[in-house]
């Protein structure tokens, strides 16, 4: 197959997704910007050499460091919830591929994402500068603490499965900002939560659906040179 018929059918398999959990998200298509970025991003260029005949395969791959690039469906379902707005700044945790801030880069002002894998951190920068996604800022670091220098952001979207809403997180989410987590158990039930702050500071949370992400890991980055 054709890069070009593999990714009309990731699209197509993005929609069928959407249309088959209707009722758990709330709608029967996602945001036609959110599918425009999933468009153009090229996925094959953020998996592994040896996996590009699978890149446009609506699934997770390996990528590494025992990480993976998370389903395209969900990539596109998280973005959504985002809500993004042009003038939007985000805080993304665990960069991993790469994939998800490119997409969200196109869509909002300026990304910010943390990842804890020192390599991983370091091949999302090649391809950003590659693709010239100029409005993407990395760090190495623990998400955990997320990133108070930027704070606040009106969206924060985090790629990892944690135990736990990280206060850290709340506390840098602009009110009326929303927070896209999956949250549970290491490679056990884990559901992706929509959390919204209101003007008044209060905290709304919604589940969406269940999920399988890897877990998100509280410690600092280990030094790899
Ligand atoms: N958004 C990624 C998905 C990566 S998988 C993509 O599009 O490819 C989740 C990533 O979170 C992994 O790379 C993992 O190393 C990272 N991670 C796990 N715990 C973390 C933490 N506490 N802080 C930052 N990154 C973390």
């Amino acid at each position: 197959m054709n890069r070009n018929s593999g990714l009309q059918r990731m699209i197509a398999d993005i929609e069928d997704e959407v249309a088959f959990t209707r009722h758990m998200i709330g709608r029967d298509h996602l945001d036609q910007q959110v599918m425009a970025a999933m468009r153009e991003v090229p996925r094959d260029a953020f998996v592994p050499a040896e996996l590009k005949g699978a890149a446009f395969d609506n699934g997770p791959l390996p990528i590494g460091h025992g990480q993976t690039i998370s389903q395209p469906y969900i990539v596109a379902l998280m973005t959504d919830l985002l809500q993004l707005q042009p003038e939007h700044r985000v805080l993304e945790i665990g960069t991993g591929s790469g994939y998800q801030s490119a997409i969200l880069s196109r869509l909002c002002r300026q990304v910010y994402t943390i990842e804890l894998v020192p390599a991983l951190s370091r091949a999302a920068q090649r391809l950003f500068q590659r693709f010239e996604y100029g409005n993407i800022r990395t760090l190495t670091g623990n998400g955990y603490q997320g990133w108070p220098e930027h704070a606040p952001y009106d969206g924060i979207i985090v790629t990892a499965a944690a135990g736990y809403i990280p206060p850290a997180l709340i506390e840098q989410l602009r009110p009326g900002g929303r927070l896209v987590i999956p949250v549970g158990k290491p490679y056990g039930h884990q559901e992706l939560l929509l959390v919204e702050k209101d003007f008044q500071g209060g905290i709304d949370t919604r589940h969406i659906l269940a999920v399988a992400f890897v877990p998100m890991v509280d410690s600092e980055p280990m030094i790899d040179r």
